[in-house]
């Protein structure tokens, strides 16, 4: 007859006192932390940090606003609702806010008027860059402006007057009455 090896009878009661006995310690332990005077200075310093945190980012809310709101008011009301909804209040702004400053914006329009300009300067037809003098095009030999019949310098057909020298310029065109050897006329009338 084969003995079985005797149980470990004791041991599961054992392991669970021992648990016990260190829950019982850890909750000993942290009651013992939240009654000592660390805690209420820790509790302290919390609130003040809360409260300077709540007070800068209104700051912030505020700072912010004006570089990218010119309206009067506007960041006034934004460090308003971030001062009225401590916390959330930013979070709310930062969703609703413009997503570009005022100065982002300028350069953008004004990268925008650069590029616009340098279309401006560029042959109607075949696209080759021009300069604001140009008579004609150097690359397809388009028409581009008339020289002024009475001090020579490039005008627009449509122009009624010439801004260099103030003359009349008599039979304004529009773009598509363009006749391409007016050129040779208008220098004999000169
Ligand atoms: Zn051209
Ligand atoms: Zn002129």
């Amino acid at each position: 007859m084969v003995c079985s090896p005797p149980k470990p009878a004791g041991n599961r009661h054992e392991s669970r006192k021992v648990t016990t006995l260190v829950a019982a310690n850890v909750f000993e332990s942290l009651s013992s932390f939240f009654d000592s005077p660390i805690w209420s200075v820790l509790k302290i310093l919390l609130i003040v940090f809360l409260f300077a945190m709540w007070i800068a980012l209104a700051i912030w809310v505020f700072k912010d606003a004006r570089r990218r709101n010119s309206a009067p008011g506007y960041p006034r009301l934004m460090a308003a609702i971030a001062l009225l909804i401590p916390f959330f209040g930013p979070l709310l702004y930062i969703a609703v806010r413009p997503s570009e400053t005022l100065d982002e914006r300028k350069d953008r329009e004004l990268e925008t008027l650069a590029l616009t300009r340098e279309a401006a300067l560029r042959c109607i037809d075949c696209g080759y860059p021009t300069e604001p003098g140009y008579l004609m095009c150097p690359s397809c030999q388009r028409k581009l402006k008339e020289p002024c019949r009475h001090c020579g310098k490039p005008v627009d057909p449509r122009w009624t007057g010439c801004p260099w020298c103030e003359g009349q310029l008599t039979n304004p065109l529009t773009r598509s009455d363009y006749v391409p050897d007016d050129r040779e006329m208008v220098e004999e009338n000169l």
